[in-house]
């Protein structure tokens, strides 16, 4: 038996192996990487490990000896090449080649690179792994100014961090508001004041024309002529999915890997999880690629249950969070479509949540130091349970009071 063999040991692949296992799969799991780290959190990569509040060593999600005594083969420092789905077979980069029996792809994504003139010049940093994160920590700690070329949630929680570390920020952000495809205008609002009192200069509605740079500084010259200097330029402009091995291989792909609510790719041999897949969300009701440890994780669990013949199918309401100066900022359900909000609290600093609605239903909740609130939102969401848009948005109503049908109650927090 040749078992198991995933690509990818981030949030997914860690997670796929270990539920495969969990679930009673008794083959050979091989889990490669072609990273050279143990499986580490990326979401401290710009918030507490830039801050230098964060060792190395906190990042790390499982130790050694927890793969060894899963029985898992954890193969560090091994890129995959190329899948044969013919003769169950992947290539790696050194010319050795593994036999699987199921395969599993959680190979994630990456950073997209800009293309405006200059972009290829050397010392650009994009912010996705440990190495991005170490780079960019050692020249900040040096640097007295940066400039950020996104306002999504990368470039925000370094506007974040690098301003807490003293430095003078610059944010560039094309869209005419914070966040534009994630949250709420209210939580935009909120941020761009956040970031305005902390120092940080927005530039919304903006985009970079050009990148140059004299000696060890950049000027970015903007679309409207103006040119900004700085020691550091970051880029945050969205990421990619790591497809290429699926598209070699003859998968179903369509921005992300094709799977079902159980992982499975067009080749029931073949799975995948996490960031690289496309997957019809209810929620959203339509398509989806998300990029959230929770998604991966879930995405996984679902995904190495199915390897080993059990269904535990991907449900759960997505969800993401943000931490930026105290304000720690959560988001359940896919707001998507939606026609009305209302908002419970006051948008400032104490916290305050958005409730956003569909033709009624509730679709999505946006908190600002709200976490109680998150999880009675995502158990509605979850239970498709609505409070009216008066209830949501009057603070005297308990919205633990709604009645929930059972199976809901217990919902995972
Ligand atoms: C700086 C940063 C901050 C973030 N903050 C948050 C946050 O606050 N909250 C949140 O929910 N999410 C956050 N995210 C997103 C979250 O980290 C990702 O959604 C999550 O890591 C996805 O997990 P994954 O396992 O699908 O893929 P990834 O974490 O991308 O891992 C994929 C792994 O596969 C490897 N790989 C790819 N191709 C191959 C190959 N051919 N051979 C071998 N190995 C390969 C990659 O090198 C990588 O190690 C953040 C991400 C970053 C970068």
């Amino acid at each position: 038996m040749n078992g198991l063999v995933v690509v990818g040991a981030s949030y997914a692949g860690v997670q796929a192996a270990l539920s495969a296992r969990e679930a009673g799969y008794a083959e050979p799991i091989r889990l490669i990487v072609d990273e050279t780290s143990l499986p580490y959190q990326r979401p401290p990569l710009s918030k507490g490990f830039l801050l230098g509040e964060a060792s190395e060593q906190s990042l790390v999600l499982r130790d050694e000896t927890f793969f060894r005594d899963k029985g898992i083969e954890l193969l560090l420092g091994t890129s995959a090449v190329r899948v044969d789905r013919q003769e169950r077979r992947v290539a790696l980069a050194d010319g050795a080649r593994l036999d699987f029996d199921r395969l599993l792809l959680a190979t994630g994504s990456r950073a997209r690179r800009l293309s405006v003139p200059g972009a290829e010049r050397e010392g650009i940093h994009y912010l996705r792994s440990l190495r991005d994160a170490q780079t960019l920590k050692a020249e900040l700690d040096a640097a007295a100014s940066i400039i950020i070329i996104g306002g999504g949630f990368i470039g925000l929680e370094v506007a974040s961090t690098a301003s807490k570390l003293g430095k003078n920020v610059t944010v560039i952000e094309a869209a005419s508001r914070l966040l534009e495809r994630t949250v709420s205008p209210v939580v935009s609002q909120f941020l761009l004041a956040l970031h305005h009192q902390n120092g940080v200069d927005i530039r919304l509605s903006e985009t970079v024309a050009r990148l140059d740079k004299d000696g060890d500084r950049w000027t970015v010259t903007t679309g409207s002529g103006a040119a900004l200097h700085g020691d550091i330029v970051l880029a945050g402009i969205g990421g990619l999915p790591n497809i290429e091995l699926a598209t070699e291989a003859g998968l179903a792909c369509d921005n992300g890997i094709l799977v079902d609510a159980h992982g499975a790719t067009s080749d029931p041999l073949v799975f995948a999880a996490g960031d690289c897949t496309s997957h019809h969300n209810s929620f959203a009701g339509q398509q989806t690629r998300l990029e959230s440890v929770q998604h991966a994780q879930d995405q996984g669990k679902a995904a190495g249950s199915a390897v080993a013949g059990k269904t535990s199918p991907y449900t759960s309401v997505p969800r993401f969070w943000s931490d930026q100066y105290a304000a720690k900022l959560q988001m359940v359900g896919l707001s998507h479509g939606r026609d009305h909000h209302v908002i419970r609290g006051e948008p400032d600093q104490s916290g305050f949540s958005v409730f956003m609605y569909r033709q009624n239903r509730l679709i999505a909740v946006d908190s600002v130091n709200r976490p109680g609130e998150q999880l009675i939102a995502r158990k509605l969401i979850g239970a498709g349970v609505s409070p009216s848009p008066a209830q949501a948005a009057d603070l005297s109503f308990d919205l633990k009071a709604l009645p929930l049908p059972r199976a809901a109650e217990g919902a995972r927090p």
